[in-house]
């Protein structure tokens, strides 16, 4: 089995049980797994493949648990630009219905093209709508060609305007196909061995696209074949009021009545919490998507970030959207979750470490996985390095793990994930992006046209 051995960064963060910093840090690499971390000169000296990392910053790769890949085909849209997550969602249906294939594809690569750019090495992603025969195949395609550590979340949407819901009755799909296509993708791609590159996630949309019925099978299919679950919660207080009209409960209290509470379980958002929904969270080990940006953009609120750290409920980082950020930039999430914590008053609400931190061992801890987020021996090689001879961290040098998050948010130098070196001199070694921007510039003009 080949091995690599990284040494010579200027500081390496494990995120350890000591969340050690080593200065003059580097790894021993055995095929896809670390084996040893530590100072360079207590590291064996030779390897199959030796990187040297002087003069970086070295960080566990970042974890990405909410986005929908398909909305980069529709960043900026003028008439969505200043609207709600109610009307922004209405307005953008209409163009979504035109998704194909083959726009999935080009989407995926696109955003997962500019995640791993900016530092991350596994996500999430949560696609719920399936028109025009697209499938959730054509992204996991798009995650095996880039490299990436993927979760694909087979989303759905079944409560169409006519039987209440919000989204138009066009991309909104029959709920037998829907569990029919759920077992499919699960028995034909999911890995649940450690180290793997690919799981499946089932993710019926939110609780005003969907019944409680599919809600209910999901739980059980997940169950059956022990995968997680995943939806949007407490996003707005729009959802709030629909659910207190449609269902007499407030968000959460809906999702406890269908079984989606629990260590298999993570939301997104969870922006309009109550005290003692926040402990249930924290009870029950139900896990958290954050998305600051997400939320700054469409006005939904602060999510309460401190109450549930401090009740213990595995937290994430998600770059969301990306029509609602609109950017699937990863180091950029960091520093919003870091100041969106201050705006209240609080300059010390969150610090760089503590969001370092919940994106890397607190984005693994919301997919449920033990293998990813940190440094150490026996975890993925999923590294991450960014030089600090960079005009952006000009004067930080004093401390330059904070500078990553303090300072504007830059595309990595250096990524590896899972063994394999995926960024190389800042740039994909895996895809050639130019021509892939291309066509999803022209997919994206077509889809807004033809609505
Ligand atoms: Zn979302």
């Amino acid at each position: 089995m080949p091995t690599t051995l990284i040494r010579r960064a200027e500081v390496l963060v494990t995120m350890d049980g000591q969340r050690r910093e080593i200065h003059d840090g580097g790894l021993f690499i055995r095929d896809n797994v670390i084996e040893q971390v530590g100072l360079t000169n207590e590291l064996p000296a030779q390897a199959d493949r030796v990187i040297d990392l002087s003069g970086h910053v070295v960080l566990p790769g970042l974890i990405n648990t909410h986005h929908h890949m398909y909305q980069t085909l529709t960043r900026a849209v003028p008439a969505a630009q200043d609207a709600n997550l109610f009307n922004w969602l209405k307005t953008l249906y209409l163009m979504w219905a035109n998704l194909t294939g083959e726009a999935v594809y080009i989407s995926a690569l696109v955003a997962m093209g500019e995640l791993i750019l900016s530092g991350c090495t596994t996500s999430s992603d949560h696609l719920y709508l399936y028109p025009n025969e697209a499938k959730i195949d054509d992204e996991i395609r798009a995650a095996q060609e880039i490299g990436l550590r993927f979760h694909a979340a087979r989303g759905s949407m079944s409560l169409g305007e006519s039987k209440g819901g919000l989204p138009p009755d066009r991309v909104v799909e029959n709920e037998a196909a829907i569990l029919e296509d759920c077992q499919r993708v699960i028995e034909t791609y999911h890995d649940p061995k450690p180290y793997s590159m690919l799981q499946i996630v089932l993710a019926p949309c939110s609780p005003f696209s969907v019944t409680g019925d599919l809600m209910r099978e999901s739980v059980a299919m997940a169950r059956h074949y022990g995968v997680t679950l995943h939806t949007h919660l407490a996003e707005t207080l729009d959802e709030e009021a629909f659910c207190l009209e449609k269902f007499g409960r407030r968000p959460v209290e809906y999702m406890e009545d269908l079984g989606w509470i629990g260590d298999h379980v993570w939301h997104a958002h969870c922006v309009h919490m109550s005290e003692r929904e926040i402990a249930l969270f924290g009870q029950t080990r139900t896990g958290v998507a954050h998305c600051p940006s997400s939320n700054m953009r469409l006005g939904s609120g602060i999510a309460p970030v401190k109450g549930f750290r401090a009740r213990g409920v595995p937290l994430g980082l998600g770059v969301d959207g990306s029509a609602s950020n609109d950017s699937s930039h990863m180091l950029a999430e960091v520093r919003q979750a870091m100041l969106l914590q201050r705006v209240t008053g609080d300059p010390a609400g969150l610090t760089a470490r503590q969001a370092l931190e919940i994106a890397t061992l607190g984005g693994a801890s919301v997919l449920r996985r033990d293998d990813i987020g940190s440094l150490e021996s026996g975890k993925a090689a999923d590294v991450i390095a960014i030089k600090l001879s960079r005009v952006e961290y000009a004067g930080a040098l004093h401390d330059p793990v904070a500078a990553t998050v303090f300072c504007a948010p830059v595309h990595v130098d250096w990524s590896m994930i899972n063994g394999q070196v995926v960024v190389q001199d800042g740039r994909l070694t895996t895809v050639d992006m130019g021509p892939v921007v291309e066509r999803h510039n022209a997919i994206a003009r077509g889809m807004i046209r033809e609505r």
